[in-house]
C-alpha cells in the first residue's frame, strides 16, 4: 500500500507510521516531496490493516497496490526510474533518461589486449557501457566457462582505459562481493532469473542490477524477480528482454517486442533489449534492435567481436565493430523519430590518471 501524508503532517506522525509498519515486518520506502510525504509499504500488506493506518495521525489517504509486485509497480512509483552508473567524475551514464544506453562488448572476455582493443572499438562505434562475460553459464559443462576473476580484472582495466561503466554476469551469490570490486552493474542471466538466493544477494549488494528475462518467464514472474531485488531497498534495476522460447527454430529465441510497452505500463523500471541472444544470428540483430528502439526500449545490449568466427562463445550472433557502428547510426534515427536520442560516440581516455575527453 501507499500512505499519503497530509501536507501539515508532523515528523512524529511520519515516525509513528514507520514504526507501525516496521513492527508488522514490512519495509518502508519514503519519498519526501514538495509539501507532502508519501510512504510506500513493502512486504506482506495483508498483515497491516489499511483502515487502522488511515486513522493514524497525519494520514490523508491509503492507496492499496493491486499488483503482487509492489516496489516494481507503476502504482508505487508513477515516474520513470532514472539513475546514473559508472564513474561520476567523468559523467557516468544515465539509464532510463531521454538518451538510450548502448551496451556492447564480447560474449566472453577472451584476454586483456583483446578486450581493451575491442572496448575502444565499441566506444568509437557508439557504445556507452561495456559488457563482457567472465563467468559463463554454458549449456555444457565441457564448454569454456569464462576467464573468471582474471576476466573481471581485464574488465576493470578496460573501464579504466575507456571510462565506460562495465556490466558482467554473476552466477553465484558467493561471488557477488568479488564482482562488485571490479564492475559497475551486475547481470543476472536468463538461466538465473528465478535464482532467489542470487536475487537476494545482488539486492543486498546495493549495486545496479541488469535482470534478464528467462526463456520461459512470464512478465509477471519477471517483475516478481525484480521485486526480490527492490525489496532490499536496491532500486537500481534494469530489465532486459532477450527473447523467449517459442516453436520457431530459425532464430535462437523469439524476441518479445510487446514486452517493452507492457513493462513500460506496469513498471517504472528501465528496460533494454538484447537482440543478439534473441535472434542468435548477427544478420537479424540490427532489424530487431531498431524495432526495440521504436517500441520504447531504454537501450540495447549487443554482442560485438572483431572476428566473430574465432569467438570463444556466441560468434554466430556477434557483430563486427563496423557493423555495430552502423546499428548505432540507424538506432539513433529511430530513436529521434520517437522523441529520444542516442548519444554520439564519446571517446574518453585517462592518461596518467587524467581524464581526456
Ligand atoms: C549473456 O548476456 O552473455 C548471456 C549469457 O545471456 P542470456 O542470459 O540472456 O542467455
Ligand atoms: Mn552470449
Amino acid at each position: 500500500m501507499i500512505v499519503v501524508m497530509q501536507p501539515q503532517a508532523k515528523e512524529e506522525d511520519v515516525k509513528a507510521l514507520i514504526t507501525r509498519v516496521e513492527e508488522a515486518g514490512c519495509k518502508v520506502h519514503l519519498s519526501v516531496g514538495v509539501g507532502r510525504t508519501v510512504i510506500g509499504v513493502i512486504g506482506d500488506g495483508t498483515i497491516i490493516d489499511a483502515r487502522q493506518i488511515s486513522r493514524m495521525e497525519g494520514v490523508e489517504n491509503v492507496v492499496p497496490i493491486s499488483k503482487p509486485y509492489k516496489a516494481a509497480s507503476r502504482e508505487f512509483h508513477p515516474g520513470d526510474t532514472v539513475f546514473t552508473v559508472g564513474d561520476v567524475a567523468i559523467g557516468g551514464v544515465t539509464i532510463g533518461g531521454n538518451e538510450l544506453v548502448m551496451i556492447a562488448g564480447p560474449c566472453s572476455v577472451e584476454g586483456r589486449t583483446h578486450l581493451i582493443e575491442l572496448a575502444h572499438a565499441c566506444q568509437e562505434a557508439g557504445a556507452t557501457i561495456l559488457r563482457g562475460g567472465a563467468y559463463k553459464p554454458r549449456t555444457s559443462p565441457y564448454a569454456f566457462q569464462g576467464l573468471q576473476e582474471e576476466g573481471l580484472r581485464y574488465l576493470a582495466e578496460a573501464r579504466e582505459a575507456t571510462g565506460m561503466p562495465v556490466v558482467t554476469e554473476v552466477l553465484d551469490p558467493a561471488l557477488v562481493p568479488l564482482t562488485c570490486q571490479y564492475v559497475d552493474i551486475l547481470q543476472i542471466g536468463a538461466r538465473n532469473m528465478q535464482n532467489y538466493a542470487l536475487l537476494n544477494a545482488v539486492g543486498k549488494s546495493g549495486y545496479p542490477v541488469l535482470l534478464k528475462r528467462s526463456f520461459s518467464g512470464t512478465i509477471l514472474e519477471w517483475l516478481m524477480c525484480a521485486e526480490y531485488i527492490l525489496s532490499h531497498g536496491n532500486n537500481r534495476v534494469i530489465l532486459c528482454e532477450r527473447g523467449i522460447r517459442a516453436n520457431e527454430t530459425e532464430t535462437r529465441n523469439t524476441f518479445d517486442l510487446s514486452a517493452i510497452p507492457v513493462i513500460k505500463q506496469l513498471s517504472h523500471l528501465p528496460i533494454v533489449a538484447d537482440p543478439s541472444h534473441a535472434t542468435g544470428k548477427w544478420e537479424y540483430v540490427g532489424a530487431v534492435a531498431r524495432g526495440a528502439v521504436a517500441a520504447g526500449a531504454d537501450g540495447l545490449m549487443i554482442e560485438v567481436h572483431p572476428q566473430p568466427d574465432m569467438a570463444w562463445s556466441d560468434g554466430r550472433q556477434s557483430l563486427k565493430p563496423e557493423r555495430f557502428a552502423q546499428l548505432v547510426r540507424e538506432a539513433r534515427l529511430v530513436a529521434q523519430a520517437v522523441g529520444r536520442d542516442v548519444p554520439r560516440p564519446r571517446v574518453r581516455q585517462r592518461v596518467n590518471g587524467q581524464v581526456q575527453m
